[in-house]
Parts: C-alpha cells; sequence; structure tokens
C-alpha cells in the first residue's frame, strides 16, 4: 500500500500565481505538484474539496485519482481551479509513482521515444508572467538583466537571436503583438501597428537569415479578422507557429476559419484542459501543433491522452513554460515519452535564475536540447528553505509528518 497521509501547499508571496503541492504517503515517500494562476482559489480546492477525499486512498491508483478529480460538477472544459488542482495531485502522484519504482516519471509512463528533446526560448526574460498582470513592454523600457529577452524582442530583436545562436538555441517565440490590442479590445489591427509589429521578425531573419525558427505568440488576445490580417502578414516571415491567435481556443469553428484564411501554422492551447477539448479541435482539424500545460490540463493522466490524440491525428505536440519549474519537468517527462513530441519550451531567464532557488532539479540544456532527468520521480524537490521563507504560506490537511 502507499496510502495518502497529507496534503501540504506553500505558495510564496514573491511569486503570486505559483502553488505548489507536496502529497505524504505511509510508505515514507513525499510526491510535488505545481499549478499556476489563481493560486489562492487551486489552494482552497486542494484543502477543501480534495484532501477530505484524497487522504486515506492508495496512490498508487492513479488513473482512479484522476477520473474522479477531472470530472468535477463544474469547471472542466477548461484549467479551471478544480482542474488546476488536480493537476496539481496528478503530478504529485506520478512523481510517487516513479519514486516508488525509483525510475524517472518519463520511464513510468512507459519509457521514452527519445533521449532529449529540442528546446526553445520563451523571450520572457524574468518576470513576465510572474505578478498579477503580464508584463507588457512599451517604450524604451530599460532591460533587468542580460536575459530580459522580452525587452530584447521589443527593441533590438536581431541581437537576440544572435544571442541565442551563440547559446546552441535553434527556436525562439516573442509577441510583439500584444500591447496593440487594448486599442480595439482585439477586434481589429491597424497597418501601422501591423507593421510595427512586424519589425521583430524582420530584423531577426535580416540578421540570421535562416537560422533560427521563429514562434509569434498572440496570447488569445484577438478576434478572428485582427488575427488573419497578422497570420497573413506574418507569412513572408516563415514563422513556425501561431500560437492561441483567438480569444478562445476552444472554438474550433473559429479556428477552422482562420485556418482557411492563412498559410501560417497555428498552435494551441495551453489554456485548455480535458482531452475531449483537444479532441474536439483535432477531429475538426482547428490546429497544426499541439501545445499543453501540464499543470493545466489535468497533469500527466490527462497529458498522456492529449498526447495520444496528436498521435492519431499526426500533429506535433510540445509542452509549456513560462509558469513554473515543476510544470516545466514535468513537460519534459512528458515529451520524452510522447510520440510526436517537437519541442519543450523554456525560459532561459527564469532558469537561470529564480527556478533554481525554488527547486533543486531542472533540464540540463546541451546543444539546444534538454537531456532526459536521471533521478526517480519527477527528478526535482522544493529546495526545504522554500516553505521556511518569510513570505510563504504553507497550508497542511491530514497527518504531516
Ligand atoms: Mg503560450
Amino acid at each position: 500500500m502507499s496510502n495518502v497521509t497529507a496534503l501540504r501547499t506553500i505558495r510564496i508571496a514573491e511569486r503570486p500565481n505559483l502553488i505548489w503541492l507536496e502529497v505524504e504517503t505511509d510508505d515514507g515517500l513525499l510526491g510535488l505538484g505545481e499549478s499556476f494562476r489563481g493560486a489562492q482559489a487551486v489552494e482552497a480546492v486542494l484543502h477543501e474539496q480534495v484532501a477530505p477525499w484524497l487522504i486515506g486512498r492508495d496512490a498508487r491508483h492513479i488513473a482512479a485519482v484522476s477520473r474522479h478529480l477531472m470530472n468535477p460538477y463544474l469547471g472542466y472544459n477548461s484549467a479551471s481551479a478544480e482542474i488546476r488542482a488536480a493537476s496539481a495531485v496528478d503530478i504529485a502522484l506520478w512523481d510517487l509513482a516513479g519514486q516508488r519504482q525509483g525510475v524517472p516519471v518519463y520511464i513510468a509512463l512507459g519509457g521514452g521515444v527519445r533521449e532529449r528533446i529540442p528546446v526553445y526560448n520563451t523571450c520572457a526574460g524574468y518576470a513576465f508572467n510572474s505578478g498579477a498582470q503580464r508584463r507588457i513592454v512599451e517604450g524604451r523600457e530599460a532591460a533587468a538583466g542580460p536575459y530580459d529577452d522580452q525587452v530584447a524582442f521589443m527593441h533590438d530583436a536581431g541581437a537576440l537571436a544572435e544571442s541565442l545562436l551563440s547559446e546552441n538555441y535553434g527556436a525562439m517565440k516573442i509577441w510583439p503583438f500584444d500591447g496593440y490590442a487594448a486599442a480595439s479590445g482585439g477586434n481589429t489591427i491597424s497597418l501601422a501597428d501591423l507593421k510595427a509589429g512586424l519589425e521583430p521578425f524582420r530584423k531577426i531573419r535580416a540578421a540570421v537569415g535562416d537560422r533560427i525558427e521563429v514562434m509569434c505568440e498572440l496570447h488569445s488576445l484577438w478576434g478572428t479578422h485582427a488575427a488573419a490580417r497578422i497570420c497573413q502578414a506574418l507569412e513572408d516571415y516563415g514563422v513556425y507557429w501561431i500560437e492561441d491567435p483567438l480569444f478562445k481556443m476552444d472554438d474550433a469553428g473559429a479556428l477552422q476559419d482562420l485556418r482557411r484564411q492563412t498559410r501560417a501554422p497555428i498552435c494551441g492551447s495551453e489554456t485548455l484542459a480535458d482531452a475531449r477539448t483537444f479532441r474536439k479541435l483535432l477531429a475538426a482539424d482547428a490546429v497544426d501543433v499541439v501545445m499543453l500545460d501540464l499543470a493545466w490540463c489535468g497533469g500527466f493522466s490527462e497529458a498522456r491522452k492529449i498526447a495520444a490524440l496528436a498521435e492519431m491525428h499526426g500533429k506535433p505536440l510540445a509542452p509549456h513554460d513560462c509558469t513554473g519549474p515543476i510544470a516545466l519537468m514535468a513537460g519534459l517527462h512528458l515529451a520524452l515519452n510522447a510520440p510526436t513530441a517537437i519541442f519543450q519550451e523554456v525560459v532561459r531567464a527564469t532558469l537561470a535564475t529564480w527556478y533554481r532557488d525554488l527547486v533543486d532539479g531542472l533540464p540540463v540544456i546541451e546543444c539546444g536540447q534538454a537531456l532526459a532527468p536521471v533521478g526517480p520521480g519527477l527528478g526535482s524537490r522544493l529546495r526545504p528553505e522554500v516553505r521556511l521563507r518569510a513570505d510563504a504560506t504553507v497550508r497542511e490537511s491530514g497527518r504531516p509528518r
């Protein structure tokens, strides 16, 4: 047996979107999960709804736990607080499964299709997603450090591409159109704004030619007319994908309409949860590349179903980062196991700084590829000092050790 004895959540005021979940079992193991956004709501779901049901149950039966937690009465179509809580639980249970077997999670999932996966750098800098609001760079904002890639792509995208190539990154993701969405609520984009948004792509191609792949992130800020205009304008720059172009990325009809209007490949979406939502998009031929976030979609149990759907439809898969270190580790394990995975997202600024202050294991990147983790489970633990921080909120249910 490996019965759950306690749940512990930890969050820190410095990164208010992040929440970690530690699951303790009576065989002395500790599993780690994570989710992101609405951390206090996720914490409440975990302690008030999940803990009374989960404590005392056998942590080995992940399929049963996933089936129960992924079917709340409300909130399962997308990454609701309930599904984010379920995601954290599932990641922690797979961490436990790997530890119990003495193997990395991707081995516990059935092993690797590959032993390394290419990464791309999301040019987020140090703090794009850390605060209550996503950071928008406008004007001549000063760089916060050498890896403030969000300032770099807005002002000197060519030099940024050269910097990334010098570190062997073969692909980069940028979002120069975000600042122009507010003017119309995303319903339209002017020609002047369109041309300004294209500048970083022009500079990248002028500086490094076709030596780097470039993805454009649209962050679900646009309606179909504006999104089509942006996608059509980007066709000349050979973008690898355009991500989350529309307001609602579960809208298969609107995505089909957009795909009919552009040659640029469409990627979606980390915002979605539940394999059924992905099934509808794939059945409707609404996306070219499947993006998913392990800490939002339902964890490994749901992600492997989404990966299977991507495989059945012949679509490439690309796990998300730009939230927290455990979602990244989980994404990497899935990317090693999933047959059609092509990339794992990383943010070099956070990998080099605050991710490593929080956890003791992160992807090892060599020649633009993340190597397979070697330790048991996820291969990463929350550093013990995190829960002792002055800005930490720690809440426990059950009988913690
Ligand atoms: Mg994204």
